[in-house]
């Protein structure tokens, strides 16, 4: 009868979930360099409004379908010296960082996720806003598929996560949406120009979605002060004038921080 008591039962409930955390954690930094290698494809892809699903894998230089043996994440980029196998063109190293990313991200996250609901729903949360980050930085786009999944992933989150409750995740989705389309709205009529996205929009309600809305201040205005100090940067490496009119990747910088506000959640 003692093998049945609450105290023993709670205790192998622990051990096997602890265990299933591990498990998984594994399998997750395991196969987080090949979906790296498939955001770089969504990233490549979705801003040309190409088929990311069914068409083949090919080299944009020649056209030549590329074999199991090309795709081999972070290795065939290594080993063939960032160049394409059958007619040497360059490959964008961009390729090489974003696999790399999925791959740094998913460890850190496997290693500060206590359990198992917070790793499985925290690391696709991470792989898409590495996917956003990258299509703004190359394309200045935000595509949908993106920003929806990062909404829906986030409202997850924002449910298992101890510190927050969904109606955080709804709360930081709807006032953060609402905050940059009015932001959007005014800026336009003033300005009688575009100066903030629809894609920020909707990736801004993502991560309210996922951090919950007291974490929205720290993301916009970090990911603002990193934006400018990056641009002056950018522009006195370059040579040339930081203008009003330039397109600036604002989407990446909320992505980046919004990374780090959920390490510095997780650490502290
Ligand atoms: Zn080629």
């Amino acid at each position: 009868m003692s093998n049945l008591s609450p105290v023993r039962c709670d205790h192998s409930a622990n051990g096997y979930n602890l265990d299933l955390l591990s498990i998984f954690g594994v399998l997750l930094v395991l196969i987080s360099p090949a979906v790296g290698s498939y955001l770089g494809v969504l990233v490549d892809r979705l801003p040309r409004g190409e088929d990311s699903v069914s068409k083949r894998s090919a080299c944009r230089a020649c056209g030549h379908p590329l074999g199991l043996g090309d795709l081999v994440p972070v290795i065939s980029f290594v080993m063939r010296g960032g160049k394409c196998r059958y007619c040497t063109a360059p490959i964008p190293p961009w390729h090489l960082y974003i696999e790399l990313l999925a791959a740094g991200l998913t460890l850190i996250v496997v290693l500060l996720s206590p359990t198992l609901s917070i790793l499985l729903v925290t690391v696709p949360y991470i792989w898409l806003l590495v996917g956003l980050f990258f299509a703004d930085l190359i394309w200045f786009r935000l595509p949908n598929p993106f920003t929806l999944l990062l909404l829906a992933v986030g409202l997850l989150h924002a449910g298992v996560e101890p510190s927050l409750t969904l109606l955080d995740g709804l709360l930081g989705a709807t006032v953060g949406g609402l905050c940059f389309w009015a932001l959007r709205a005014l800026y336009t009529a003033i300005r009688g120009r575009e100066g903030l996205g629809l894609g920020d929009v909707k990736l801004i309600a993502g991560i309210g979605a996922g951090l919950g809305l007291s974490a929205l201040p720290y993301v916009v205005l970090s990911a603002a002060l990193t934006g400018i100090c990056a641009e002056v940067a950018r522009s006195y490496l370059a040579g040339s004038d930081l203008t009003a009119t330039r397109r600036v990747p604002f989407g990446a910088y909320l992505c980046g921080t919004a990374v780090l506000v959920w390490y510095a959640n997780a650490l502290y």
